[in-house]
């Protein structure tokens, strides 16, 4: 199987144990390994095909265990934490301890330990303090976003990480873009004003630009900004939950290596 060819700056495509995934091409600078998956290449069957890391779609419980193994494979981390997300403003720190949590954001410290987050539309948000050693990855769908936790999960690496401004880079991932994602006129008002969109009497609204503008806002220098533009819905080689419904969901993460 082989990946459309799809040119992104800043990105590279890559493929390993036969799964196929975006690589910011920044990160191997700072001796972390970052990831953005795609669909494709994983175990799970139908409408779940077939790299699929949610328990909670109706997917075969031991088809995702199998496509966490192939993670755990590709990533060669030593434990892989996820969230069961919740479309919230927690934000987790993992800090080497602790039980499986629920949340929208982790945050840790700890070297080989992959934090994913799990997304069908909703835009993931990966960010690296490069020079403290924090990395964070943020599940940011439409309620996700307009609680700011994006902001939120900053505000924690200032305030706990003694992490500066201009040391975080971000990377956002795959998503359902402003074209695709109509919203109600209620849903798109809560978006920061340009982060929305009206045409032909319905809203628009755009995950990327409210969390670029969340980001800036919170002290993140727009030049350590890299997107991943691609559009979920309009690509097969990503999940979507608007163009399929009955779905699985990608997994997007960072590790310190
Ligand atoms: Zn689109």
């Amino acid at each position: 199987m082989h990946l459309p060819f799809l040119f992104m700056k800043d990105f590279t495509e890559l493929e390993s144990q036969g799964s196929f995934y975006f690589k910011p091409v920044l990160a191997e600078r700072y001796n972390v390994s970052c990831f953005f998956f795609t669909r494709l290449g994983g175990l799970s069957k139908g409408p779940f095909s077939s790299f699929n890391f949610s328990f909670q779609v109706g997917d075969n419980p031991e088809d995702v265990r199998k496509n966490f193994t192939r993670l755990k494979k590709i990533t060669k981390a030593y434990k892989i934490i996820t969230l069961d997300q919740i479309h919230s403003d927690n934000v987790f720190i993992y800090d080497g301890r602790g039980k499986r949590e629920w949340g929208d954001a982790i945050i840790t410290a700890q070297r080989r330990v992959f934090i994913g987050v799990k997304t069908a539309d909703c835009l993931p948000v990966i960010l690296l303090d490069k020079k403290n050693n924090v990395i964070a990855a943020v599940h940011a769908g439409w309620r996700g976003t307009v609680k700011n936790i994006l902001g939120k999960t900053i505000s924690i690496l200032y305030q706990k990480f003694n992490t500066r401004s201009e040391d975080i880079l971000v990377f956002t991932g795959p998503h359902i873009c402003e074209n695709c994602y109509e919203v109600s006129e209620e849903i798109a008002v809560r978006f920061p004003s340009g982060c929305f969109s009206k045409k032909d009497g319905k809203f628009y609204a755009s995950l990327l630009k409210a969390n670029i503008f969340f980001a800036k806002d919170s002290g993140v220098l727009a030049s350590n900004i890299y997107s991943l533009n691609l559009c979920t819905k309009e690509n097969e080689i990503f999940f979507s939950y608007r163009r399929d419904k009955e779905t699985g969901r990608m997994i997007s993460g960072i590790m310190f290596n």
